[in-house]
């Protein structure tokens, strides 16, 4: 890949896209260029794909926003306010069974 092919990536995107020729200034670039054929095949391959797709109708999984924020880090991690609270409950909760199986203990006496 050169600077030029770079130039014309955003040309060759709406020609795939679009399905007409690559705009003037970088034609002639991508008429000789096997990168730049390449990546419009590419792209005219997936813009097919996604016309073709725009009837579906696909459901996310239930669980899908759960796992997407419990996946974030950094700034947009929101599960971070809920682990105090759930570690802190977690070793109430253990606390409590130990105490229960504490003073449910068989004696001898
Ligand atoms: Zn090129």
């Amino acid at each position: 890949m050169t600077i030029v092919c770079e130039m014309a990536a955003p040309f060759v995107a709406n020609s795939a896209v679009d399905g007409g020729e690559v705009s003037r200034p970088f034609r002639s670039h991508t008429a000789t260029c096997l990168k730049c054929q390449a990546r419009h095949a590419a792209m005219s391959r997936t813009a097919r794909e996604l016309a073709a797709m725009h009837d579906q109708r696909l459901t996310a999984p239930a669980d899908l926003e759960w796992r997407v924020l419990s996946s974030l880090e950094g700034d947009l991690e929101l599960m971070r306010t809920w682990r105090k609270p759930l570690a802190l409950s977690a070793a109430v909760l253990s606390m409590a069974a130990a105490i229960i199986i504490w003073r449910l203990r068989p004696r001898t006496s």
